[in-house]
């Protein structure tokens, strides 16, 4: 840590939020310029939107979305054609500020008129997306994963996927979305910032039980039932790939623009993670990318109203250290040389 300002130049530099320092022109940053920007929901979004209409079928691991509000009308007139001709369709939708987090000012809807457009709406831009209706439970709660990618470098192309991940549980039984339920946050977000504050959430040693699970415990869970496993993570691999792909263009203009080719600079990587839901027919799906993944190792814990400690958990600590050490390990200037 350089609280003073640093002195002699670093192998690795370890930023906090993004890549920001043009003063580097050596080593490897461990941001890349505009990876902030560029995961946002709606830029995600808008991405993916241009690789499913040119590959409809490989991108289908991205639920169907608009931007809000300038793709409202566009949302009101595809839902009304895909209600026409199929009028057993009832579909709910999530809408999603952009650059939220942590589950902030996201509610559902079951019809584009609910659509809160009183003024929030016009100074934040959103996103509305398909809800994945029927997700894969365990023990009747909703759950989502959480991997932790490596982007090592972006020519050439170089990506590592950690092994194991956590999985962040609801703590209300699910149940599909209906009027009366939709507003049941409890049961339809899986964000841990949400659900650590509902009187059921299990904080949990064992790395198999409680609110925040590893994944290998799911795959175990669910290799013991049968699941192909082995497809599963080949399809979570090829979901992370081709979302990177969609992102590289917008990637590479940022690159080109802080770090211009010919010019001494800094090399970089980036830790991302993935947000994906997998459905009750064990199909992974994307729901976003965070730039920023949180890395912390430890909870805070209530001992007596109003004070809080920070204790160990051993379930973020077994797979966060790894990916850390893992990707010190990967871009290890020494090892290069070698
Ligand atoms: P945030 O950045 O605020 O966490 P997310 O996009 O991760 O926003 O959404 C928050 C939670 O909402 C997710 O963790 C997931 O449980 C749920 N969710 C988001 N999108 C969908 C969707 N399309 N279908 C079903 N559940 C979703």
């Amino acid at each position: 840590q350089f609280p003073f300002g640093r002195r002699l130049p670093c192998d690795i530099y370890w930023h906090g939020v993004s890549f920001h320092d043009n003063n580097i022109f050596s080593g490897q940053v461990n941001k890349f310029p505009g990876m902030m920007e560029t995961v946002r929901k709606i830029t995600l979004s808008r991405a993916m939107r241009t690789m499913q209409d040119l590959f409809p079928l490989e991108y289908n691991f991205y639920p169907r979305s608009w931007i809000l509000p300038e793709e409202l009308p566009l949302f009101v007139a595809e839902v009304r054609v895909m209600k026409d001709s199929d009028p057993s369709w009832k579909p709910t939708f999530i809408v999603k500020p952009d650059g939220g987090c942590q589950g902030d000012g996201i509610y559902l809807i079951k019809d584009p008129s609910d659509i809160r457009l009183t003024g929030s709406i016009q100074s934040r831009p959103a996103v509305v997306q398909e809800y994945i209706c029927k997700p894969l439970l365990v023990d009747k709660l909703k759950f989502d994963i959480r991997l932790y990618v490596l982007l090592k470098s972006l020519e050439p192309l170089e990506i590592y996927i950690a092994k194991d991940g956590l999985s962040r549980f609801c703590t209300e039984p699910y149940q599909e979305p209906t009027l009366k339920n939709l507003h049941q946050v409890f049961m339809h977000l899986t964000n841990y910032s949400l659900n650590i504050h509902s009187e059921n959430f299990i904080h949990s040693d064992s790395v198999n039980t409680g609110s925040k699970r590893t994944f290998s415990s799911i795959l175990c869970r669910l290799s013991s039932r049968g699941a192909d496993v082995k497809k599963l993570w080949s399809d979570i691999i090829s979901l992370v790939i081709k979302t990177i792909i969609a992102l590289t263009p917008e990637l590479k203009v940022y690159y080109q623009s802080d770090i211009p080719s010919g010019k001494p600079g800094p090399t970089c990587f980036q830790i991302l993670g993935f947000d994906i839901l997998l459905m009750k027919n064990l199909k992974p799906m994307l729901l976003e990318v965070n730039a920023n993944p949180s890395m912390r190792i430890e909870h805070e814990q209530e001992l007596s109203p109003g004070v809080f400690e920070n204790v160990p958990s051993p379930v973020d600590e077994e797979v966060k250290v790894a990916v850390i050490r893992d990707t010190l390990r990967l871009v290890d200037p020494q090892k290069k040389k070698r």
